[in-house]
């Protein structure tokens, strides 16, 4: 059985999934339906349709296709940067002094520098394959902007990109890069949609909000011919094309005979996350494995830790369908000075029901720690690490001490979800000691858990 584990475990390209790994027809408690915000009654394909591509709308509403199989020529997108390795940290592991092991599955080799090409292509693909022009999506520090511009360019697709403002104007080369794939970039709010310029008279200014960036490019893509929206995460799809991340993973570790005892990944919108514990906590629900499974999301958007499970708007503009999650309310914004993009106000339902149902464990970490970790890590493993990605190098960090005072030589697997080159001015401040901790307080929280909307089912 001990075969020497390598540093890096490559699947060969025969092995990597051939289908995507739908965990819901596992979920004994599903996730709840997405709610039309006018009836109040659960989003039918056809009312879905009219936002989304048909066979996504069908992806989205599917609670119980176990395996959907991957086309072709996703399969063969996946191979110019699939499969993607699984790490052993040994650097890190002797750095920490740790009788853990420590993998982590490394995303971030691609030009997109993250997961979410994973689900870009796939959209892109369906949107193609329907006969469409071009979607729409919005973007916050600018990963899925990038991807879905290069996944568009690739199927020949119009990609617009409504760009959080404060984004648009920190982030220049990140909208260079789209611009190189040949998507259109707006800062939002614009005065091109009626929502932002609604947004903009009512809170002159603005530096924008995802919620906000997602309103216009729901209008834009509903009000033009042959466009459909896009979503980088939050949604069922989205989770379901990440199951990739799970699905190598897994068979990685199963190649070498490991059993993870603890799997962590950071949340914000919960895709990379519900695509790495996947199969995982397939098997949990249907055998009882004892994998424990950690959320982490940022102490500045504490939505699984300090939100209400409620049904809540995904947009700030309103138009989008209601989703139950565990949320902050959908006019939450985070503080300005975090780095991270983890900063959305709620949370995938898949998550949230698993969350709810005490499957799996969340918790918080602090901006200044998360670069701690950050540096730590990029000291010893070479990578230079997204922040978002490095809430989970901190927990992991923090389990692997753990096991360093209780002697425990658990197995620790963690999601590195991308590289951190586009953010270096957050790196700066750190570096600078100009980064702060903040903390929204139970006052503050529970000013815009009241202005949930009431739906009563
Ligand atoms: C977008 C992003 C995340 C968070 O999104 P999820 O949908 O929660 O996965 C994490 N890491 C990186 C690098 C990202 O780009």
């Amino acid at each position: 059985m001990s075969k020497e584990i390598p540093y890096k475990i490559y699947l060969e390209e025969q092995e990597m999934p051939k289908a995507w790994y739908n965990l819901r027809a596992d979920m004994i408690n599903k996730p709840a339906p997405l709610l039309n915000p006018g009836t109040l009654k659960p989003m039918t394909a056809e009312e879905l349709s009219a936002v989304f591509c048909d066979e996504l709308v069908k992806q989205e509403l599917d609670n119980d296709t176990r395996f959907i199989e991957i086309p072709e020529e996703i399969r063969n997108f996946y191979k110019m940067y699939r499969p993607s390795p699984l790490v052993r940290a040994y650097c890190l592991e002797k750095k920490l002094g740790t009788p853990a092991k420590i993998y982590y599955k490394f995303e971030g080799n691609n030009t997109s520098g993250s997961h979410k090409l994973n689900s870009a292509i796939a959209q892109a693909y369906y949107a193609k394959k329907q006969g469409l022009k071009g979607v729409t999506t919005e973007t916050g520090a600018g990963q899925w902007g990038t991807a879905l511009s290069m996944a568009c360019s690739y199927f020949d697709l119009d990609c617009k990109v409504f760009m959080v403002k404060v984004s648009y104007e920190q982030k220049p080369f990140r909208r260079e890069v789209m611009r190189t794939y040949g998507a259109s970039v707006t800062p939002s709010p614009s005065m091109e949609t009626n929502v932002g310029k609604k947004i903009n008279a009512e809170h002159p200014g603005t530096t924008g909000s995802l919620g906000c960036a997602i309103s216009e490019a729901v209008e834009v893509a509903v009000g033009t011919p042959g466009y459909r929206y896009v979503l980088g995460s939050v949604l069922n799809q989205v989770l379901l094309h990440q199951s990739v991340i799970g699905l190598e993973a897994k068979a990685a570790l199963d190649k070498y005979g490991e059993k993870a005892d603890i799997i962590i990944g950071c949340a914000g919108g919960g895709s990379n996350l519900g695509g790495l514990i996947a199969p995982f906590m397939g098997e949990k629900i249907q055998k009882g494995t004892d994998y424990r499974i950690i959320a982490v999301e940022p102490a500045s958007c504490p939505s699984l830790t300090r939100g209400k499970y409620a049904y809540d708007f995904c947009d700030t503009g309103m138009v989008c369908p209601l989703a139950k999650m565990y949320t902050l309310g959908s006019d939450f914004i985070p503080a300005p000075n975090h780095a991270g993009g983890l900063r959305y106000h709620g949370m995938s339902s898949v998550l949230s029901q698993l969350y709810d149902d005490g499957l799996m464990e969340a918790t918080t970490a602090k901006q200044t720690e998360v670069f701690q970790a950050a540096e730590t890590f990029a000291r010893v493993e070479g990578i230079l690490p997204a922040p978002e990605s490095s809430h989970a190098i901190k927990v992991a960090i923090d389990e692997a001490l753990k096991c360093k005072e209780t002697g425990e030589e658990k197995t620790i697997v963690f999601g590195l979800t991308g590289t951190g080159y586009f953010d270096l001015v957050a790196y700066e401040k750190f570096h600078d000691g100009k980064m702060d901790d903040y903390i929204p307080t139970d006052e503050e929280l529970a000013k815009y858990a009241a202005k949930l909307p009431k739906v009563e089912l």
